[in-house]
């Protein structure tokens, strides 16, 4: 029975009409990759670079990252890995890039994107690294914490600018590399049809996209109940976003928490997502729940979902009673 399950673990997920959902793992470490492949992930959605800058005192230069990004796509093979770059502030901080002020609201402050569009070189750097692990592998690139579509713009000028060097320098690199964003702002909801033209993809980060469509810091316990992705406002943000991306004929995933939560998947599914991206524990099971769903059914799940009056009712509709 363990090894039907680790069978079972390491196909593809199809939904009983017939729909293939990716299924790929959020990592943050070389260690995560290796375990991310032993679950079954087809790939990594989301790597946090993070852990590239944290507790030292300098930050990692290009060779430094080029070594962990070529470790992880040792690991991944030819298996897309979509990494994330930089996404510092809110409430993680760098010791040695503490030249910005305190800020009284830094989850509404210098971080992610706007940290980075600060910071160039720092950008450019993990930039480099990125491209020049590119050879050979499926990698792509993904920005967090986009509000505006200049940001987007800037951003994408340094990507091209860096690719430029790379050129000129004779450095091979992915030329045809997929560039997209995370959905994680509600400005970034409201703009997802012009934001769509300008990128490959978009994966919905819903752990930050909760937190501020409801107003709710997700690291305080008390507004938990309020910052949940099944609060109907933000699955219709959720709505929102796939429309805009189908209509721009590109895939949305959906990277947060909420998609580790394998009862819920007929709602996501519902909803349209084209991939879900999950800590690899995860894997498996969410597997195993979207092979034993339709699409059709997913659907009118979904649209019930989205005229419920609360997160908890919402739970209610795909949780066992009792
Ligand atoms: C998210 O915000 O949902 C997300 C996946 O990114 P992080 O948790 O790293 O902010
Ligand atoms: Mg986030």
């Amino acid at each position: 029975a363990q090894a039907e399950a680790r069978k079972l673990a390491h196909q593809p997920a199809v939904t009983r009409d017939g729909c293939y959902i990716k299924v790929l793992a959020n990592i943050g470490s070389i260690t995560d990759a290796e375990l991310a492949v032993n679950h079954g992930a087809e790939g990594v959605g989301l790597l946090r670079t993070e852990f590239l800058y944290l507790d030292r005192t300098s930050a990692p230069t290009e060779e430094e990252q080029l070594k962990v990004y070529q470790a992880i796509t040792q690991v991944l093979d030819k298996q897309p890995l979509i990494i994330r770059t930089l996404d510092i502030g809110g409430d993680k901080q760098l010791p040695y890039l503490s030249l910005s002020v305190t800020e009284a609201n830094p989850f509404l402050g210098v971080r992610g994107i706007r940290f980075c569009l600060e910071n160039p070189q720092l950008l450019k750097t993990q930039l480099r690294a990125i491209l020049r692990a590119s050879v050979g592998h499926n990698i792509k690139i993904m920005w967090p914490m986009i509000a505006t579509l200049t940001e987007l713009r800037a951003a994408k000028a340094i990507f091209n600018q860096v690719q430029e060097e790379l050129r000129q320098a004779g450095i091979p690199f992915d030329e045809n590399m997929n560039v997209g964003m995370m959905i994680e702002t509600p400005a970034a909801v409201a703009i997802a049809d012009q934001l769509a033209r300008a990128v490959d993809f978009f994966s919905i980060g819903t752990n930050d996209l909760s937190q501020y469509v409801m107003a709710g810091d997700r690291t305080n316990p008390r507004v938990a109940t309020l910052a949940d992705a099944l609060q109907p406002a933000v699955l219709r943000m959720i709505q929102r976003t796939v429309h805009a991306a189908h209509a721009a004929n590109i895939w949305v995933g959906l990277c947060g928490e909420v998609a580790a939560e394998t009862l819920v998947a007929p709602i996501l599914l519902g909803l349209g997502l084209d991939e879900l991206s999950v800590n690899p524990q995860a894997i498996a099971p969410l597997k195993r729940a979207i092979s034993q769903l339709t699409i059709t059914e997913a659907q009118a799940i979904a649209n019930i979902a989205l005229e419920q009056d609360s997160a908890t009712s919402v739970r209610e509709l795909v949780y066992p009673i009792g």
